[in-house]
């Protein structure tokens, strides 16, 4: 008789250090779905859906989830790594619908449409309770805790997030950066409706660095 063959494992990454968690990952986008679109595209960071433990830090990161739930889903993935793998796979393809989205400034029907599809297939298939929950902090959130399939209900705050900027009416004061290079989203939630940047710490002061050059002062 052969051996067992051993299951397959989901990779784990190392345990991060709390307090540079929210640091390994930008969230710039002013709204939760946007940081989550965002989330790819970063080239000084790892790509939060590289695999599932990227993307558990990642909600841990965003605040999505908290450490107790993060490190259950850490355990449910080691349990069910068929299950966690398959999370993982539906996690990109709402990120991509998100990201036509969101790069359209919901301009574009056919994008409209399918991210519509997205965030009801999310909400219609998963089952649980929603709470107001307070944070450390003292400030309050909404949270679900799912009820059937706990790997389905990660991507729901993600979603609803998506769900109230289509709402609100928001999606004309989606941008992308100014940056051709970047391809980071925000909302932008000036008053003149006038941010180009997703940061001025990166590609706001790369852009003024580059203008002073052309003007022989650099
Ligand atoms: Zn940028």
């Amino acid at each position: 008789m052969s051996p067992p063959s051993s299951p397959p494992t989901i990779e784990q990454s190392a345990a991060p250090a709390a307090p540079a968690l929210r640091d390994a990952f930008a969230f710039v986008g002013e709204r939760l779905w946007l940081d989550f679109v965002n989330s790819d595209a970063d080239a000084s960071a790892t790509d939060a859906l590289l695999d599932f433990a990227t993307m558990v830090r990642w909600l841990d990161a965003a605040q999505v989830i908290d450490a107790e739930r993060a490190a259950g889903m850490t355990r449910r993935a080691q349990q069910q790594p068929a299950g966690a793998s398959a999370a993982l796979v539906d996690a990109r393809r709402v990120r991509a619908a998100l990201r036509a989205l969101a790069e359209s400034a919901g301009t574009h029907r056919e994008s409209r449409l399918n991210a519509v599809a997205e965030i009801n297939r999310i909400l219609g298939r998963s089952a649980g309770t929603r709470r107001l929950e307070m944070r450390a902090d003292g400030a309050f959130v909404r949270a679900f805790v799912p009820g059937g399939d706990a790997f389905a209900g990660l991507m729901i705050p993600l979603v609803e997030s998506a769900a109230d900027a289509l709402i609100l009416g928001e999606l004309p004061r989606v941008r992308r950066c100014a940056n051709p290079r970047c391809h980071r989203v925000f909302y932008d939630a000036t008053k003149n409706g006038g941010r180009r940047w997703c940061d001025m710490a990166t590609c706001g002061n790369r852009a003024k660095a580059a203008r002073h050059r052309a003007r022989g002062r650099g």
